[in-house]
């Protein structure tokens, strides 16, 4: 009995861990198989997904009951567009993540994708729908090629170059001696985090999924580089819904919609040009991005002139 007790606890604890840093959900679900936490209705058909809506329905939420993070959230992210989340850390912004992979349950309220309740269908089929390109990716000790080919198995390497191509990774791979079959990971070549994001999203494009989850690097990255990933990140969202959790307000001003999360409640919505003109939570996180970022560049300027 211990000697089944501690492995299974073990295990319970590896997930969790996982679980909190939503970082490879694949690779995780490949090794534990379906989330013991969170069940499969008894019959749950497959997730039908048509455009690809996500509502969020007076949504609570808590991880422990005394403590609510998410109060009456409500939005609609509709099909193919793309809406921001923002706002102070600790306001629940990746929380909204994890509740759209269902690892756990709402509290109160209820999300759906096209209609369809998320804890109504099946964890495989709505984990199917949903992509994520997450802040920060887990590298398997294998090739460059290996870890694109994982977004699927079945696509051929002129896919995996094409969609390395699109996610702006292939030049870099091309210069290295031994290209897509170079070893990364722990024993092998480390990549950047800008360079890990990217073939993120190299396997996100080869799965090709109608639902994404951006979740945005918190690192500043230099602007070259931030520019490279947000080119590939504008390519892969096209046509797909998505919600992104954004760090830097620079990238999302182009969003059809923008949600300011503060302390787990919905305080603002609107557009960019909207938002800063209602001089609210918004816009003064905007001038305080600003002037970390007039001051960033200053120091970049003196340390060059030195
Ligand atoms: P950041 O911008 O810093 O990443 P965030 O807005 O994404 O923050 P969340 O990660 O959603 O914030 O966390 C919201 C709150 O929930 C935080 O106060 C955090 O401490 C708490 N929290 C997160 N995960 C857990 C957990 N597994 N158990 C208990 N509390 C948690």
């Amino acid at each position: 009995m211990i000697q089944l007790y501690v492995p299974l606890n073990f295990m319970g604890f590896i997930y969790r861990e996982i679980k909190q840093s939503v970082t490879d959900l694949e690779a995780m679900f490949r090794l534990l198989g379906e989330d013991p936490e969170i069940e499969d209705a008894p019959g749950a058909p497959p997730l039908a997904v048509r455009g690809g809506t996500i509502r969020f329905e007076n949504v609570d939420f808590a991880y422990e009951p005394e403590r609510p993070i998410l109060k009456n959230v409500s939005f609609e992210a509709p099909a193919g567009k793309t809406v921001a989340i923002v706002g102070p850390s600790g306001a629940g912004k990746s929380t909204i993540s994890r509740l759209m992979f269902r690892f756990y349950d709402v509290g109160a309220g209820r999300i759906t994708v096209d209609g369809q309740d998320i804890r109504e269908v099946t964890q495989s089929s709505l984990r199917e729908a949903v992509g994520m390109v997450p802040q920060d990716t887990v590298l398997f000790n294998d090739t460059i090629r290996y870890n694109i080919r994982y977004g699927r198995w079945d696509a051929t390497d002129a896919e995996v170059e094409e969609a390395a191509s699109l996610a702006q990774i292939d030049g870099f791979i091309r210069d290295l001696p031994r290209g897509y079959d170079t070893e990364v990971g722990e024993r092998g070549l480390k990549l950047s985090g800008g360079e890990k994001q990217r073939v993120a999203i190299a396997r996100t494009i080869l799965k090709g999924p109608p639902i994404l989850i951006l979740d945005e690097a918190t690192s500043a990255l230099d602007s070259a580089t931030e520019k490279e990933i947000q080119d590939a990140l504008e390519r892969v969202s096209r046509g797909r819904t998505t919600l992104v959790i954004a760090h830097r307000l620079s990238t999302i001003v182009a969003a059809d919609d923008i949600l300011v999360l503060e302390a787990g409640r919905i305080v603002e919505r609107g557009r960019h040009a909207e938002l800063l003109a209602a001089g609210g939570l918004y816009a003064s996180l905007w001038s305080r991005q600003r002037e970390a970022d007039e001051a960033r560049e200053t120091l970049a300027r003196m340390d060059d002139d030195e």
